[in-house]
């Protein structure tokens, strides 16, 4: 296995990783290990390119050291990419090279799933790794984070009602849900409890077909889900969804969802606030699923506790940002990167 670092500015160093014997090519990106040891899950998938991959990893890593700062958490950020098809060429011997990669970073990375990969997986890479969380098993296991996830997604829903229609109650409101998978179903069965409404899409049409049974919810066609009239649309599903053609099509009042990434461009933060959409910054939104993972790697005991804290502390967070949004007429996203920038200045306490 050979890890060789490249060039990439703004980063604190990024790893090209290579073993020609288990197939496996993938990168390692450590944005920022400020507050701690860098901590992001690992995707597989089968990017086009190199680069495209780079780019990937480079976005996710930047991105997760937002996250673990606005969550109050004492980690840094970073991500690792692997270049393939998780069902086609994912094996043990792969996933234990990756895990090689990881031992040699000496706790500078931590890693846990991100997509195309499951707890299992994560058990193969454990075999040469301490790093790991998102384990199902072991004295700190933290197992799926998607519930967490959830709940923090849905705790940021409520917020943008009560600052947008006055009340957090949701029952009578609609909710437009685009992807079905491991957080959009645990949303939109709590959404369902609370009496929303739900208008739902999936490229996978038998999930769809599910939650109009499940949860009564009226499914559409993927793309018409930016036309659908709603109260709150989440998205779920993937990132850069939020450009200006679709923004320009939302007949909703508020967005908050779980996708990392949303917006296209962080223009299109400003897209939305001028379109007067309040738009629940996807990184203060979906930090649940790391607070989560963090029980793991910070090997916390009363673990319960600790993540019921963690989220009502990013629920304040999520309602300071709407409130100053609103008070200095400016997007809640600029706000956030505004309050995370604080928090990492050098000087910081
Ligand atoms: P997942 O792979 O389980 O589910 C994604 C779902 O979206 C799938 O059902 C897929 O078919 C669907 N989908 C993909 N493209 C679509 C499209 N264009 N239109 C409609 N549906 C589409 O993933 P997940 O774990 O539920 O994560 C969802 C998003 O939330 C991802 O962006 C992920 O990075 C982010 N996220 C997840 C967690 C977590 O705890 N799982 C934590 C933080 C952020």
């Amino acid at each position: 296995m050979n890890l060789t670092q490249i060039e990439a500015p703004g980063h604190e160093g990024v790893y090209r990783i290579e073993d020609l014997e288990s197939g496996l090519l993938g990168l390692i990106a450590i944005h920022s290990t400020q507050l701690g040891p860098a901590a992001g899950g690992v995707r597989m998938r089968p990017y086009d390119s190199f680069d495209a991959a780079l780019e990937d990893a480079l976005r996710l890593s930047q991105g997760m050291t937002l996250k673990n700062a606005a969550a109050g958490l004492p980690l840094g950020g970073g991500k690792a990419v692997i270049v393939g098809d998780p069902v086609r060429d994912k094996t043990p011997g792969l996933l234990q090279s990756f895990g090689l990669a990881v031992a040699q970073l000496d706790g500078r990375y931590w890693t846990a799933e991100d997509m195309g990969m499951t707890p299992a997986d994560m058990a193969e890479i454990a075999r040469e790794t301490d790093c790991v969380a998102g384990l199902e098993q072991g004295s700190h296991a933290s197992g799926d984070p998607s519930p967490i996830t959830a709940r923090g997604i849905f705790n940021a829903i409520r917020a943008v009602a009560r600052h947008q229609f006055g009340s957090d109650d949701l029952s009578g409101r609609t909710v437009s849900v685009q992807g079905l998978g491991n957080v959009g179903w645990h949303l939109c069965r709590f959404l369902r409890e609370q009496g929303a409404r739900l208008v739902v899409t999936d490229i996978d049409a038998t999930r769809a077909s599910r939650a109009e049974a499940e949860f009564g919810a009226r499914a559409v066609a993927s793309d018409t889900i930016f036309d659908v009239d709603a109260d709150i649309f989440a998205p779920c599903a993937i990132g850069g969804i939020l450009d200006a053609d679709r923004i320009d099509r939302l007949r909703v009042k508020a967005v908050a969802g779980g996708a990392n990434n949303q917006l296209a461009t962080p223009e299109d933060g400003h897209r939305l606030h001028q379109r007067g959409i309040l738009y629940a910054p996807d990184f203060v939104a979906n930090g649940g699923g790391i607070i989560n993972v963090a029980t793991e790697i910070l090997r916390i005991d009363a673990r319960e506790d600790w993540v019921a804290q963690k989220l009502e502390a990013l629920d304040r967070t999520m309602d300071r940002i709407l409130h100053a949004a609103k008070t200095r007429d400016v997007s809640p996203h600029y706000v956030a990167e505004a309050i995370v920038a604080d928090v990492l200045r050098p000087d910081a306490a």
